[in-house]
Order: C-alpha cells, then structure tokens, then sequence
C-alpha cells in the first residue's frame, strides 16, 4: 500500500482511494482518467449520458442545455478516460443495466429486486459526478468578455459530498465494499409513455439539493445523495405510499420536486468516509449516522414553491392552461399529484 504526496492511496498499481486534493486538482481538471485517476496510456472519452441512451434516443447530435445556458451538442459532452476504464464501465455497469431498462419498468424493477440497488445507485452517481465535474470547466457566463468562473466555482459547489459520490460512482474499479447506509434515497416510478410526447428523456439535476432524475422510457428514478435514505423514508410516512399508477410528465416533475425539497431540509445527514484494511488490500465505503433518526427543519414552503418553478415552469408552460402559473407554483398552489382529497390522480388508461 502506498500513500501519496496528495493523500490518496495505492494497492497494487491502482488508485484504490483518490484524495479530495486528487479530485479536485486533477480529475475534475480533466488532467487525468476520470476513473483511475491517472494519466492515461489509451486515452479515450467517456459520454457523460451513456453512450446505450445516446443511442436509443438518437441524441448525438442533439443538444443538452448546461446550467450556463450553453447549448453542447451530446457527442462532445464527454470527459477522458482510458479505453480499459471505459471498458471496465461498459461490462460491469452499462451492459446489466441497459438490459434492465430495455425491459421498461419491470425490467429495472426486476433488476433491483435482484439485488442490484447498490450497482443503480452507483450508476445514477456517476452520471451525476459526471454532469458536476464537467461543470468545472465551463465559465458560468458565457459571455467571455465577463471574466467569471467555472459553473462549479460560482455556483458553490460541495466538492466534500462530491467526492464521496465520487468514490462511489468508482466503485467499479475500486472494487470498494459499500455498506448499503452508505447509498442514498433510490426510488422507481412507472410513468406515462404519451406516444406523441416528445420527452421519453430526461435528466433532472438539482446540485445544491444533491437530487438527480433520471427518465428513461417509462421508468422514472429519482436519487438523493449523502442523505443515507432519509429523505425516502421521510416521503414515503408522508405520501409516497398514496401513489397508485403510472406518472405523467408533471407528476413526476413535481415528485423531484418534493425529493429536492426534502434532502435540502435533512438537518443531520450522516458523514461518510472510506476505510482500509491492509491485511486485506481492501477498501470499504462506510456511513456514520450522527443522530439514531434523521431530522428534518420545518419545511420552508417558499423553497418548495421556488422548485416547483424550477422543475416545472419552463418546458411545459404551453402544455398547462392554469391562469397566473408562474405565481401559483412559486406559492405552492398547484399539484398535480393528489385532488384536494388527497387522493392521487390516476392518469392511467
Ligand atoms: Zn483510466
């Protein structure tokens, strides 16, 4: 075992363990593999957006919007990697789970019930360390004339929390042990495919409430990091076991919504470290909670309204006949999941 000058450690000719100093400096400087973290001998590129999604929604050559505004076409939203890592990657996470979802909702629920939750979890992590690592190097202006920073520098990101998603999302190549306290909220929804909708696509990424969506077909995840699953317990003691039925666009929406709103009040999550046991050249992936319960601040419904706005103002509005919408979302006024009854509204054939 050999440790480095920047903290991290070494079994066997392998970065068992990248420092936070490693993971700043160098990964998300894209001066390194993102994976093994070292200069690579067969450099290649890592899509960001699996490479099976970009496929089955013919997306290449289509543009994600980033959080500058800036429109970067899907091919080039890549980060370096070497050809072994991206093959490691390929095998261990995106060949199962591709699968998985290519059998739509019981596919992937099949799949987790197979005991697979660490590996989605692991998966939703690294397209989300991903998306934040490339925001690194992309200034938040995109006027050059106004000297700003990257998007991560202005916007503050938590790279403390980031790297433990990181070390995650590297368990592959790490082969890191993961105490299942150490993954976070994980949650599977069916939604609605309207065959003449646009989106069967879709990721959602609220950065400062560690809240990350995925949408793919009819099977909708949403995943809170480093809250240790309190926010999915705490959602589902207040309503997520009233949900019966597919989800459309706007429920779903929403349902990111309240997870966002939820891990944004967790008033103690746990702290997460990674532990080695040299005997065993092996390194695990603890979680140490610092309360027996999770507590939450009293929900501030402002930020609930400011969310929703977030989530579902801008692509639908023409889609929503709801007079003064901006006003009545940011006030908390409009839901789509319940009727006034409580009940969830079913939009199911
Ligand atoms: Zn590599």
């Amino acid at each position: 075992m050999i440790h480095l000058d920047d903290g991290s450690i070494s079994i066997n000719g392998k970065l068992v363990f990248v420092s936070l100093k490693r993971f700043r400096d160098k990964v998300c400087e894209e001066k390194v593999c993102f994976i093994c973290a070292e200069e690579s001998s067969e450099p290649t590129k890592e899509h960001i957006v699996p490479d099976w999604i970009l496929k089955r929604f013919s997306l290449y050559n289509q543009k994600i919007q980033l959080p500058n505004g800036t429109l970067l076409p899907y091919r080039q939203y890549v980060l370096p990697c070497c050809m072994s890592c991206n093959q490691l990657l390929s095998r261990e996470l995106e060949a199962p789970i591709s699968k998985a979802f290519k059998a739509g909702f019981e596919g992937v629920e099949d799949f987790l019930m197979k005991g697979n939750r660490s590996a989605l979890f692991v998966w939703l992590a690294l397209i989300f360390v991903k998306m934040h690592c490339k925001d690194n190097s992309l200034p938040l202006n995109r006027d050059h004339r106004e000297n700003t920073e990257s998007i991560a520098k202005e916007l503050e990101y938590d790279w403390g929390l980031m790297h433990h998603i990181y070390c995650l999302a590297r368990a592959s190549f790490s082969e890191a042990i993961i105490q299942p306290e150490a993954l976070g909220s994980l949650c599977i929804f069916s939604l609605k495919v309207d065959p003449d909708a646009r989106e069967h696509f879709d990721i959602g990424s609220i950065t400062f409430a560690n809240t990350f969506s995925i949408r793919i077909g009819d099977v909708g995840i949403i995943a809170c990091f480093g809250d240790g699953g309190a926010v999915q317990s705490k959602l589902h003691q207040l309503f997520l076991n009233r949900i019966e039925g597919k989800l459309n666009f706007f429920q779903f929406r929403e349902l990111l919504a309240h997870f966002a709103c939820c891990r944004f009040h967790l008033k103690n999550p746990p702290y997460f470290s990674s532990l080695f046991d040299i005997d065993k050249s092996e390194v695990t992936i603890v979680c140490t909670q610092i309360d027996e319960e999770p507590d939450f601040h009293k929900i501030d419904h402002s930020i609930l309204g400011k969310l929703m706005k977030l989530v579902l103002y801008d692509s639908p509005k023409d889609f929503v006949e709801i007079p003064n919408y901006e006003q009545r979302l940011l006030d908390g006024d409009v839901g789509f999941l319940f009727d006034e009854n409580g009940v969830f509204i079913s939009h199911s054939d």
